[in-house]
């Protein structure tokens, strides 16, 4: 999508710390971490929230969750980190394409 700084990212159109990818999903670290480990798991098709992933894909959902546990486990940070999706505005959402934050090394509550 046009004006999508991740679009953007995953069309190597702007740089990014990437540290996975795959077909459908790719992590890069987060410009401006909030933690010693922060790095954001993203679906390179764009949907704007969770709220918008079809509730249908199953594929697509399943791929997702399991990407954060195999990034998780390449960070070396397995068995302790959180997995946070701001999902619209009103929760904090800036990045309009959805994006799952892995946070690791500091404690977040809750
Ligand atoms: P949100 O609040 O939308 O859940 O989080 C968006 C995240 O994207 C923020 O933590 C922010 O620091 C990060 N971010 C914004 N622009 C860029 C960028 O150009 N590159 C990277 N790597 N991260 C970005
Ligand atoms: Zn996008």
């Amino acid at each position: 999508m046009q004006n999508c700084i991740f679009c953007k990212i995953i069309a190597r159109e702007i740089p990014g710390d990437i540290v996975f990818e795959d077909d459908s999903i790719i992590a890069f670290r987060d410009i401006q971490p909030l933690a010693p480990v922060h790095v954001l798991v993203v679906p390179k098709e764009h949907y704007r929230s969770l709220d918008e992933l079809p509730s249908g894909d199953l594929l697509n959902a399943g791929n997702i969750l399991l990407a954060i546990k195999n990034v998780a486990e390449q960070l070396g940070v397995s068995g302790g980190y959180k997995v946070v999706t701001n999902c619209g505005e009103p929760a904090g959402q800036v990045v309009p394409h959805l994006h799952f934050h892995i946070l690791a090394g500091k404690k977040f509550v809750p």
